[in-house]
């Protein structure tokens, strides 16, 4: 069992931990990042990445998280591997404690341990993704340009991915389980007004149809909820938008979560409602989850922290004269 202390400790490592250590190693916090369970986070299982700024060809996911940890590393970052299990933010140092015994123990704690999206749990979908089956629109709808695509889901992401994909394709399909949306009503009247988009009231996905070959989804299976009907409808795009997981167990009674569990931040900063711990990235953002919003609020973490330690820094010393 051994005990590592650092100034500055981070806790995930996708886009958003990372870049809050290249921030936080550039301005001498030498920082300790615990990687957690997926190391490299979500754009680990993302292939094609074609929107984050500064690669002009496509690049692969799993490539730009690699890059991202050399650049950590490369600026002074120590990379853990381990898994937290236990956490204590009741004083200074904070504490957080790895399944083997080990304790990690920072002045100021980043939190960047992301999200995950939900999905229907369908064989057909596991085996599709990737291949015509996503989770982001905002990520892949450009792959399908000029396609038919669907959207599954109810809620602001379904709509707001659904609008986004009329962008790209003339032929929009939102699927919903029940007969109103959970949505805002502004978004509502938008894709309602919108001519490029169809609602299917009362529709579950019973499976996704694999075309064979190289041709991917083709189609997708429908139940009706309420008749129990069965229809197909033709399509080489599902958007699966129900909902994302933010991976916030380890801190529930510890710091102060909003209504779907999201870490809850100051407005406008990544400060939780305990001073010296701060959020960044999927964690604590339900909105425009992008590699390279993570990035920017991982940064906004870093200059946080940096402040945060030089405050209490200034105090010590006026207080010690
Ligand atoms: P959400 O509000 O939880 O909506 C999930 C939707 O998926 C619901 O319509 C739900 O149906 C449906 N669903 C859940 N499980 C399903 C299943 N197994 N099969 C079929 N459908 C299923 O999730 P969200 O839209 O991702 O939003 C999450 C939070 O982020 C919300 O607070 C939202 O307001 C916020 N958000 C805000 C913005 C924004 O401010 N621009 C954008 C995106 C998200 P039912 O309705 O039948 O339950």
């Amino acid at each position: 069992m051994t005990t590592y202390t650092t100034r500055m400790l981070i806790l995930g490592s996708g886009p958003a931990g990372l870049s809050a250590a290249i921030y936080g190693a550039r301005a001498g916090m030498k920082p300790i990042l615990v990687q957690g369970i997926q190391p490299g986070g979500q754009l680990m299982t993302t292939t094609d990445v074609e929107n984050y700024p500064g690669f002009a060809d496509v690049i692969q996911g799993p490539w730009l998280m690699e890059q991202m940890q050399k650049q950590a590393e490369h600026v002074g970052t120590q990379l853990m591997y381990d898994t937290v299990v236990e956490v204590d933010l009741t004083q200074r140092p904070f504490r957080l404690i790895g399944d083997g015994g080990d304790v990690y123990e920072g002045d100021v704690l980043v939190i960047a341990t992301g999200a995950q999206a939900k999905w229907l749990g369908l064989d057909s979908e596991d085996a599709l993704k990737g291949k015509g089956v996503s989770a982001c629109a905002t990520c892949d709808g450009f792959f399908y340009r000029g396609k038919k695509v669907a959207v599954i889901g109810g809620g602001n992401t379904a709509v707001e991915e659904a609008l986004y994909l009329t962008n790209h394709s003339p032929d929009v399909t939102l699927i919903h389980r029940r007969d109103s949306l959970r949505a805002e009503r502004i978004l509502q009247e938008r894709l309602f007004a919108h001519k490029g988009v169809t609602v299917l009231w009362n529709k579950e996905v019973d499976q996704f149809v694999d075309g064979g070959g190289t041709a991917g989804l083709v189609a997708i299976d429908l139940i009706d909820t309420v008749t129990g009907e069965k229809s197909r409808l033709d399509t080489e795009g599902g958007f699966v938008a129900i909902g994302h997981h933010p991976a916030t167990e380890l801190f529930r009674g510890h710091l102060k979560l909003d209504e779907d569990h999201y870490i809850w931040t100051e407005t406008g900063s990544t400060r939780t409602n305990v001073p010296g711990v701060f959020a960044c990235g999927d964690v604590m953002d339900k909105v425009y989850r992008q590699a390279v919003t993570a990035a920017g609020t991982g940064c906004m973490a870093a200059l946080d922290a940096e402040r945060f330690l030089a405050e209490m820094e200034f105090e010590l010393a006026e207080a010690a004269e």
